[in-house]
């Protein structure tokens, strides 16, 4: 059913987003071009709800994943809340949509005092503290504003999530999350400070997480936390799930998603029933899951070159622009948005950018049909952690963002310009 998201189809030869080829998109707007399906992230939105039916639950989504405020204004109207982990996301959700301010849950191992004032004067959920120093930090705070602040803790379950070490982050050594064997103690103190007031437990054990298994072990773990506070006199109001939903790279190895958001809600709310009466209001924080397979990366071809044996398509986009094959290893499938008849002979290339960097490439050993310059390619999944993890190295401005709904286009972020990029420097001296 939704084997593979409708997001990015052949239609005829032409590859579409929705119902606009992704060639006009190109030639309109040029390259590199991040370009989302608003269907799509409604629809992965919608399933992921639905999947939760049974429990008093909200979806916050991670800001992170995707920050783009046309998108974080179509989740707002959703229904969704926002899991923030900076003062600039905050601020983003606001001009998203205020009202969703009260539904933002505020993660992150570094919240300064200042991003802590920001979010209790506007007014946000929960507080996900990672640590007894953000805890004083976030009392003075509230106190000197006489602001009363929601707080959980964020606990380390302990527990081995198979995904790439860098985006693991429920192990014991992790920088994230309090001890779950020492929460006790910091809930015990932070019922203590007039201005806090103890809410919820929060976990995150990682991103990219495709075996539903270790969501579950985490959410045993914290659920006899939940116990053991509310024998200690505390009401726990929330229970923060995280993120870390993961989805496939690979069409060739397609998941229905309606189906994997259902196990992944059993595997959730599972041991959360044991809390019967008093099982708290669920909170997630998906944000891969839901907007990763509605965003692509339009490139075109530049040049075609060979080294010793090895063949090389550089393409306009490069590691600033998606570095998620540079920095995780990711496998991004890369296919023509253009299918040409008869097929060209395939040609085994790396996918590099003009960056100067060996580590600057999109993909490795590609099997691709032979292209040339001129050619667009499409890099798919690329919705999460793309366009948000964009940096300006070797100068390069940032791409442009549009969003495609049926047969309309909105440029949601136009292309950054030197002058953009230039204006915060001074040459002196
Ligand atoms: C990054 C992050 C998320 C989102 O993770 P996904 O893998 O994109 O779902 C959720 N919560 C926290 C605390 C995070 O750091």
């Amino acid at each position: 059913m939704l084997a593979r998201p409708p997001a990015f189809l052949y239609k005829k030869n032409d590859l579409c987003c929705e119902r606009v080829p992704l060639r006009k998109l190109a030639e309109k707007f040029g390259t590199p071009l991040y370009v989302y399906s608003a269907t799509t992230i409604r629809e992965r939105y919608e399933t992921l709800d639905k999947a939760f039916r049974a429990v008093p639950h909200t979806l916050c989504y991670s800001v992170k994943a995707n920050a783009n405020l046309s998108i974080l204004r179509l989740l707002a109207r959703l229904g969704a809340g926002f899991d923030i982990v900076s003062g600039g996301e905050l601020e983003r959700v606001r001009v998203a949509r205020k009202s969703a301010l009260k539904k933002i849950v505020f993660s992150g191992v570094g919240k300064t005092a200042v991003e802590m004032e920001q979010a209790l004067r506007a007014g946000i959920l929960v507080f996900n503290l990672e640590s007894e120093g953000e805890l004083e930090v976030l009392a003075r705070c509230a106190a000197k504003l006489r602001k009363t602040a929601n707080v959980a803790f964020r606990v380390n379950p302990d527990v081995p999530a198979e995904t790439h070490p860098y985006i693991s982050t429920g192990l014991r050594e992790h920088k994230f999350g309090v001890p779950i064997s020492a929460a006790r103690e910091l809930y015990r103190r932070a019922s203590t400070h007039k201005y806090l007031h103890v809410a919820g437990v929060s976990l995150h054990i990682g991103s990219q997480i495709t075996d539903v298994a270790p969501f579950r072990l985490a959410i045993e773990r914290a659920v006899e936390l939940i116990e053991q506070l509310n024998e200690d006199g505390h009401t726990i109001k929330f229970l923060d799930a995280g993120g870390g939903l993961g989805i496939s790279y690979q069409s060739a190895n397609p998941m229905d998603f309606a189906d994997y958001a259902q196990r992944y809600a059993e595997a959730i709310t599972g041991p959360f029933k044991k809390l019967g009466k008093s099982a708290p209001h669920l909170l997630l924080e998906p944000g891969r899951s839901i907007v990763g397979p509605a965003g692509a990366l339009v490139t075109r071809v530049l040049y075609q070159k060979q080294n010793g044996n090895k063949n090389f398509t550089i393409v306009d986009a490069a590691m600033n622009d998606l570095i998620r094959p540079s920095l995780y290893g990711a496998k991004h499938e890369i296919v023509p948005i253009r299918l040409s008849n008869p097929t060209p002979p395939v040609v085994r290339a790396d996918i590099a950018g003009p960056i100067c960097e060996t580590g600057d490439f999109l993909a490795r050993d590609l099997d691709l049909p032979a292209s040339a310059p001129g050619d667009y390619l499409c890099v798919l999944d690329a919705g999460a952690y793309g366009m948000s993890l964009a940096s300006n190295y070797n100068t390069r401005m940032r791409a442009a963002e549009v969003l495609v709904e049926g047969t309309r286009v909105r440029l949601v972020r136009r292309r950054e310009t030197l002058r953009d990029l230039l204006q915060t420097e001074t040459a002196c001296l």
